[in-house]
């Protein structure tokens, strides 16, 4: 989810991993690993074994065992409100809702989409468990048996040694234009956690260099994810499979010290991630406001990000064949999108930049294909189309794109601003440099 919406819907499915660190007052600060609520019996067990986890990570990964994070079995209230405390404290709800506004424009996902109902509370039932960068303490889900809260505790004592070492809550916390980098950061966690905790189950510590079990967490997260609109659901798990991958390329070419570089080195997209050597050169595309010639004077810039490679293939992933979606998504140089709240209207815009025409033509196509209704067919250009709610408008020249949007809120009235399918186009021949 992006973003990001795809990739900074960053409530997860193993963790939460996209929160300022917020540290908890000393009172409530324990000791290593001290377990909160339950049943002494059950304080004491669970303790042990959390001690003995964070001294095998550490062994691991030659990391001080001292650990002050604190544990707790919760219910799904309990699980929820952690989810909220971190959605909370990572993003400011008008940046939130706007990155909504986005996909909805775009038609990624439907007009009623509620990221709390449909995503928080959906997964808070589902979860084993989470770190809350937040509250500092990782919670785990009731009842759960014995070897599932061992594979839990393993993947969130990382999350609670990366907020030690790297400072992880505060690095992924929403900021404009940062979208990339934080999606890049959060997969670099997620594929670490996730390599540490298969090396340490596997009897011959192989871990990520056994690729036999390449897909596992594609599989089982994406088990859960059936019901979410595709680019949300691609979103949700592409931290867990692009980091994945990208860690175990590290380790292969200087096991968990190439990995300790990569967390100390300027990663700052997932076109970096996903394709080691590959630096960011493309420079930050313009992205202008809606015109102040028409009813949308009084604008006010509500989200502005870059979505990225990952980002895109979220959207791609529904639509074309997973290969062509990672290679259009790979050929993707820049893009830049913007969100603009213009009284009882939003005004989107999105602008990208190709390697080649036929890959932005491609992309062109998806989109336009995923609009209700669909936008006339591809090549005319620049296209438009208008339904109850508003104008779409897009526009391919050559490796560029841009499409602009301008849609009433949901529930409001015929008070807001009209813009016509000349206009909306006219913005979009602005965003291109027309
Ligand atoms: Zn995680």
């Amino acid at each position: 989810m992006s973003p990001r919406v795809y990739c900074c819907l960053l409530i997860c499915l193993l963790c939460c991993c996209g929160t300022r660190t917020q540290p908890v007052p000393q009172s409530q600060r324990p000791g290593p690993s001290r377990v909160t609520a339950g049943k002494p019996r059950e304080i004491g067990e669970l303790s042990q074994r959390a001690t003995r986890i964070v001294r095998e990570i550490a062994e691991l990964r030659g990391w001080d065992p001292s650990l002050d994070v604190t544990l707790e079995t919760a219910g799904n209230s309990r699980l929820e409100a952690a989810i909220l405390a971190d959605e909370e404290s990572q993003i400011d709800p008008a940046a939130r809702q706007a990155e909504i506004e986005l996909l909805v424009s775009f038609g990624f996902v439907p007009e009623n989409f509620d990221f709390e109902r449909d995503v928080t509370q959906r997964f808070s039932r589902d979860l084993q468990g989470l770190y809350s960068f937040t509250w500092r303490r990782i919670l785990l889900a009731a009842s759960r048996d014995y070897k599932t809260v061992e594979s839990t505790l393993r993947h969130e004592l990382v999350h609670a040694f990366q907020d030690k070492y790297y400072n992880v809550g505060a690095k992924v916390r929403w900021r404009e234009d940062q979208g990339d980098r934080i999606a890049a950061i959060h997969s670099l966690a997620e594929g670490e956690a996730i390599c540490v905790a298969r090396q340490l189950e596997d009897p011959l510590h192989r871990g990520c260099l056994d690729t036999s079990s390449d897909d596992f967490e594609y599989r089982t997260l994406g088990e859960g994810l059936q019901s979410l609109p595709p680019a949300i659901r691609y979103a949700l798990l592409c931290p867990y499979v692009d980091g994945t991958r990208s860690v175990q390329h590290l380790l292969r070419q200087g096991g968990w010290q190439a990995v300790d570089y990569a967390w100390r080195g300027n990663l700052n997209s997932t076109r970096e991630l996903l394709h080691p050597g590959q630096s960011s050169l493309a420079t930050m595309l313009a992205i202008e406001a809606p015109s102040t010639a028409t009813a949308l004077a009084s604008c006010h810039l509500e989200y502005l990000d870059v979505l990225g490679e990952q980002g895109l293939s979220s959207m791609l992933f529904d639509h074309v064949d997973p290969g062509i979606a990672t290679q259009l998504a790979a050929s993707l140089i820049s893009d830049r999108a913007g969100v603009w709240r213009c009284g009882g209207s939003y005004a989107v815009a999105w602008r990208m930049q190709l390697t080649l025409p036929k890959h932005a033509s491609r992309v062109a196509s998806v989109i336009s294909a995923s609009l209700t209704p669909p936008l006339s067919p591809l090549p005319k250009s620049p296209t438009c189309g208008q339904n109850r709610n508003g104008v779409t408008s897009l526009l391919v020249l050559g490796r560029d794109i841009a499409i602009t949007s301008v849609h009433q809120c949901i529930g409001e009235n015929s008070q807001n601003p009209t813009v016509s399918c000349e206009e909306a186009e006219n913005w979009a021949k602005r965003l291109i440099g027309l």
